[in-house]
Order: structure tokens, then sequence, then C-alpha cells
């Protein structure tokens, strides 16, 4: 099979040694003479799968003893108000892009929320410095995106907060080692660097996930605590994705866990800003130096022509995925943990001999 150069921002590229192992286990899983998409969710052989994905990515974050994970559903959209929903109204957003804006409108459905940091007049091109915020003391959480998948920056670290920090990671996590103990929550859609779509990672300190704070209209189904008692099988979950998830975690692992991966997705970054930066006449990267992120690289051409004309010679390369978002047009390229670093090498020659 001719595999394509995936640039997708999600859902994207999944290792091939997890896309085989699926499918040489879809009929027969594990042995067990049954389908994983057969077998019931109550069974000790599903508990076996859902405990070893919880387990390695347990490991791989370095989980501290009083956090635990929740595989969810709904993707890091239903996040946005599930996190208001459990923790209290009159959180404080940062709104570093488009997903930032939607998890802070959905607050506002939900009760008060107050946008305490945003740079949207200058079209979303950098993080706040650490130091920059203002957290207000008697916020029930700080809220950040700490990858912006659309815009293409990412805080080189995350800021410090007195409150509990809840972090929408849907585009960086995994992609690097983290101190979970600074983050009171973590969210992410798994369709980047976990698996795919159709599961949500939340990571959370035990006493947010179970002692309910929100109000009593909450349905029991959106209430962290509700999963969490029922170990993620309160309701029917997505049991095959959440097979692929453990793949990928497996994978990962085999790898060198996330500092290997961190050094891998360094590299891929490297060589591409390098030659934005080399070509700043034909290059125009969007993200500041200091925020640019290393999951998703942004950059405009001088003319819309241009920027066709590169995409059909990448296209012709066989890459796939590199338009912008909608909302920004120009480039993105997308280099999670599964992009290897051959596809990243074929989309900078392109860059290097390139004629606008
Ligand atoms: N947050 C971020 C940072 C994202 O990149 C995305 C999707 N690309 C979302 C939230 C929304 O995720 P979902 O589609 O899983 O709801």
């Amino acid at each position: 099979m001719n595999r394509k150069h995936n640039f997708n921002a999600g859902p994207s590229a999944l290792p091939l040694p997890v896309l085989e192992r699926a499918a040489a286990n879809l009929v027969d899983t594990k042995g067990l003479g049954l389908s994983v998409l057969e077998m019931s969710h109550r069974s000790k052989d599903f508990e076996a799968i859902i405990g070893h994905a919880r387990e390695t990515l347990a490991r791989l974050l370095a989980l501290p003893a009083d956090y635990e994970i929740l595989f969810l559903q709904g993707g890091a959209s239903q996040q946005f108000a599930m996190v208001p929903m459990n923790l209290g109204a009159g959180g404080a957003y940062v709104t570093t892009g488009a997903w930032s804006q939607k998890a802070l409108a959905e607050a506002k459905t939900v009760g008060a929320a107050r946008e305490i940091w945003t740079d949207a007049d200058e079209n979303f091109r950098r993080v706040p410095a650490p130091d920059a915020l203002d957290v207000p003391s008697d916020a029930p959480f700080l809220h950040v995106t700490t990858n912006n998948t659309i815009y293409g920056t990412e805080y080189p670290e995350v800021p410090a907060s007195k409150v509990p920090l809840v972090a929408d990671m849907s585009s960086d996590i995994l992609s690097r080692p983290i101190d979970v103990s600074k983050f009171g929550l973590i969210y992410a859609g798994a369709q980047k660097n976990a698996g795919p779509s159709g599961i949500t990672l939340v990571v959370g300190r035990r006493s947010l996930l179970r002692e309910f704070r929100g109000q009593p209209w909450v349905p029991k189904i959106l209430r962290y605590e509700t999963h969490a008692k029922a170990d993620s099988l309160y309701n029917t979950p997505p049991t095959f994705n959440i097979y692929c998830c453990s793949l990928v975690f497996d994978w990962i692992e085999a790898q060198g866990g996330l500092a290997a991966m961190a050094r891998l997705n360094e590299l891929k970054a490297r060589r591409i800003y390098e030659v934005i930066d080399r070509r700043p006449e034909v290059f125009r990267g969007h993200a500041e130096a200091g925020s640019r992120s290393r999951m998703n690289l942004t950059w405009t051409l001088p003319t819309p022509e241009a920027e066709k004309r590169f995409l059909d010679e990448a296209k012709a390369l066989g890459c796939v995925g590199l338009a912008g978002h909608r909302s920004v047009g120009g480039i993105r390229a997308s280099l999670y943990n599964a992009q290897p670093m051959e596809s990243v090498e074929v989309l900078a020659s392109l860059m290097e001999r390139f004629q606008p």
C-alpha cells in the first residue's frame, strides 16, 4: 500500500503498527474467539482491555496517586460544558484561539465565566507569558488551551495557578512529559495523539472528579463523579476505540515513552521552522517565536495562487491535509507523534525548493 504523508489536524495519522495490530486482532481479539467489537463491556475480557489502557496511560503520564483517568464520550467539546457544570460557575478563561473561545462561550451557557486574557485582536499569534495572568482568587478554576490547533501556538510552559488549572490538551497531550500535579484537570479528544475519535481522555485530581461542585440540575450522565465511581463503564463506552487507544499507548511506551516523543517532535518541528526562518520572502509563520507549536505548524505564502500551487505540488508528492483551517487559510502541517520524520522530510524538501 502506498501510504500518504498525512498532515491532517485530527483525526490524523496513527502509527502503522497500531493499525496493523488492530486489523490483525479485529476478528479474533487476543485469541478469545470473538471480536472486541462483539464483547460485552461488562465482561472480564473487556475489563482487562480498559484496565490495560488505564494503567499504560497512567505510567506514560507518571500519574500521581491522587489522580485518576476517565474515558468519556462527546469529544473535547462536551468537556467545554462539563468543566463548568462540575467545577462551578465563575471560571477564568484564557482565550488563545477558536477552541478556547468555544470553551468560554459554552461556559457562559452554564453560568458566569470571565475572560482574563486574549490576543484575539492580533489574530491569536501568541500565548501569554507565565506571569501575565491575573487570576481572580475566587475563580473555581483557570482554563487554558495548551496547544491551539488552528493557529499553531502552544504554551512553552503552563501558567502557575493558585486555583485549579484546567487544560484542554486535545492537540498536545502525550507529545512530551508533563507534570500532572500542576493541573486540576486535563481533557483531550483522542483523535490526534491518543487514538481514533470517539474517546475523550479526562485526567483529574480525584477530589475534583469525585466531589461534585455544580448545581443540582446537572444531569447524572454529565457528572464526573458518575463516571469515576463506575470506572468509566457507567454506560456502554466505544469499546473498540478504547482498545485502539490502548494499542497507541503501548506503541508510545515501546518507543521510549513521552521523553522519546518529545525528542522526535522537537526535531520534526525544528526541521520545518528552520526552512520558514531561512526563506522569509516565501513563508510567513503565523505564530510568534516564543509561542510556536510543535504539533500544528502554520504559515502563509505571498499570494493565494502561490498557496494553491504549493498545495498542488505537495499533493503530487503524496502529502494530504496541509490546507490551513478554513478560518485562517494558508498552510497547516500537523506533526503529531505518529507523523514519521520521512513525511516531514518530504514537506521540508518541497519548502526548500518551492518558487512562489
Ligand atoms: N479543543 C482543541 C484544542 C481541538 O483541537 C479540538 C478539535 N480539533 C477540540 C477542542 C474539539 O474537539 P472535539 O471535536 O473532540 O469535540
